[in-house]
């Protein structure tokens, strides 16, 4: 199966997360939240043909980490995943939303300049924003919002504009999250942990728990249970990548 969105450089044990995850066959997108953390977290992925490891400037880090954009554009060459990048406009971070969006234009700005990439993008409490900046550098990439969490018209204006959607156990917990699910166009939706952030029942997940979303995504779609592992699998493999697709089996 496929996690889309986990932060492997952040747990305890990364080598035993990878291991475990390796032994189940899954496809891991491995996010970073800073460019200074990209090679060692490269690393961590070398010799795994199933993950690939994303260039990420986190939006929480924006006001801090902002020096890091020289960085983060001699490295661009190096990837075609961005992530995680974003805006967040919830009530400890949004002071800092100027910073934040000068970060997040900036690098949608060089990867436009770069051709594209595959993006991994956070909004919480910004979700019209994010959309505003995708909209104004059209050639960004494609757009994966990851635990989207906006508004029902914010999701179609999303879906609208060709963004894909990454959906976890975490975000299918909730009513308001499967309510989000089910207008989710299903050509265009993924799975994630966000782990280790990402907790259920009092522990870390990680990408051998992405499976747990299955069930809500079946229900939603109307699907069986392999009739849903087959339409993610497809949408694995569409997922537009230069110079090679993410999922090579
Ligand atoms: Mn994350």
């Amino acid at each position: 199966m496929i996690d889309f969105h986990c932060h492997l450089d952040l747990y305890p044990k990364p080598d035993e997360v990878i291991a475990r995850a390796s032994k189940a066959g899954i496809y891991v997108l491995s996010v970073t939240t800073t460019p200074k953390a990209f090679p060692g977290t490269k690393r961590l992925a070398a010799g795994q043909k199933r993950i690939r490891t994303a260039l990420g400037l986190h939006p929480q880090l924006a006001h801090e980490r902002h020096t890091e954009l020289g960085l983060f554009d001699l490295m661009l060459p190096e990837t075609n995943y961005v992530g995680e990048i974003g805006l967040d406009g919830s009530a400890p971070f949004k002071k800092h939303m100027n910073i934040q969006t000068r970060v997040f234009r900036h690098i949608l700005n060089s990867c436009q300049a770069a051709d594209g990439r595959t993006l991994s993008i956070h909004s919480r409490g910004a979700a019209g924003r994010v959309l505003d900046a995708l909209e104004e550098f059209p050639g960004s990439g494609l757009a994966i919002l990851h635990w989207f969490s906006g508004s029902m018209k914010e999701l179609e204006r999303a879906v609208a504009i060709g963004c894909w959607f990454s959906v976890g156990p975490a975000m299918t917990s909730s009513a308001a999250g499967r309510e989000r699910v089910e207008s989710m166009p299903q050509d265009r939706v993924l799975l994630e942990t966000d782990g280790p952030f990402a907790m259920q029942g009092g522990k870390s997940m990680e990408p051998i728990h992405a499976s747990r979303a299955i069930g809500v995504l079946a229900d939603a779609w109307n699907f069986s249970i392999p009739e849903t592992k087959n339409q993610l699998r497809s949408n694995l493999k569409n997922l537009g990548t230069r110079p090679q697709s993410f999922c090579q089996e």
